[in-house]
């Protein structure tokens, strides 16, 4: 199945498809978010409506994060706290968003910049329980492997920690913060050109280095070695528990032969669709590259100014300390 993969795509190319790829695939289950898995018309494109009852290509929450997120990266470098103050400036006026208002805020990361905003400690503030291990990190990470992809393959255990910390401003407990580990190593060596069947193998060797570094939850650990393999839906679920998410999303992108077909498959499970899409489309687009995203869902995409924004920050020179 690999040769239907652009052999031209760049690593310029697969850069800035994982934050596209992110964007394309919130953007297509907004409109389903939250609904039953097959109590819909299955989604083939950008279409109107959802709970935030947006327009055809708007995205929410996922993208919005992650703008902030790769704002803070090109111009504080690694600080937690402005990471925070940028989802705060989100929170609160409604910076980095679609149409300029907050209008989604998962419960978690509401309460983590509450904390924030009191203690001014995002090290500290994201909530470190079992029962706040929501999607609402893995679902904006994708501008920490664009920026630091260089770290893969030789200092993996190093970009694992970065996804951690990117992880504990929100969501502080193991399975949020093990997800990001792992997401943010597959997405760098999809970027820096591995093959997708070497990547997800159970034994994939940066799985078992950072795994050595700091043991994985056991369920990621799991679903990291192919828990999604031989499961179909409804075994498989798009719900917002981060388990299950990054599982949902490692299946759609595993069982896709284009781009498209993989978020499609993402959003499809309905539920929290936009997130499942989001997840996946950072890997699909990773892995494909942005020239392989079908024209109508690049051209599509509101607030494009915005991507190239965030793009021309992370993909630029780092800022000088
Ligand atoms: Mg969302
Ligand atoms: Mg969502």
């Amino acid at each position: 199945m690999e040769e239907i993969r652009g052999a031209k795509a760049s690593r310029t190319d697969r850069r800035r498809g994982a934050l596209v790829g992110l964007a394309v695939g919130d953007a297509l289950g907004a409109a389903v978010e939250f609904r039953r898995p097959g109590s819909f018309a299955p989604v083939v494109g950008y279409r109107d409506g959802g709970p935030h009852r947006l327009e055809p290509g708007e995205w929410t929450d996922d993208t919005s994060m992650a703008l902030a997120l790769a704002d803070s990266l090109a111009t504080a470098g690694w600080d937690l706290n402005d990471q925070a103050d940028r989802y705060l400036k989100w929170r609160r006026t409604g910076a980095y968003s679609v149409n300029g208002r907050c209008f989604d805020v998962g419960i978690t990361t509401a309460r983590s910049l509450a904390c924030y905003e009191e203690k001014r400690n995002a090290r500290t503030s994201g909530d470190p329980s079992e029962s706040a291990s929501g999607n609402g990190s893995i679902m904006r990470l994708a501008p920490v492997p664009i920026r630091y992809a260089g770290l893969y393959p030789g200092r993996v255990e190093e970009l694992a920690r970065l996804a951690a910390e990117s992880s504990v401003v929100t969501h502080a407990s193991p399975h949020c913060v093990s997800a990001c580990r792992y997401m943010a190593v597959v997405t760098a060596a999809l970027i820096e050109g591995e093959d997708r069947e070497a990547v997800l193998a159970p034994d994939w060797p940066p799985l078992r280095r950072i795994d050595a570094a700091e043991p994985l939850h056991p369920l990621i650990r799991e679903v990291a070695r192919g828990s999604f393999r031989g499961k179909e839906p409804p075994q498989i679920r798009g719900t917002g528990w981060v388990v299950e998410s990054l599982e949902a999303a490692l299946w759609a992108f595993a069982g896709a032969s284009t781009f498209e077909e993989a978020v499609l498959r993402a959003v499809n499970l309905g539920d929290d669709a936009d997130t499942t899409g989001a997840v996946c489309g950072q890997l699909a687009g990773a892995f494909w590259g942005e020239a392989q995203i079908p024209p109508p869902l690049r051209l599509g995409l509101a607030r494009a100014d915005m991507l190239e924004e965030a793009l021309a920050g992370l993909l630029g020179p780092a800022p000088t300390p």
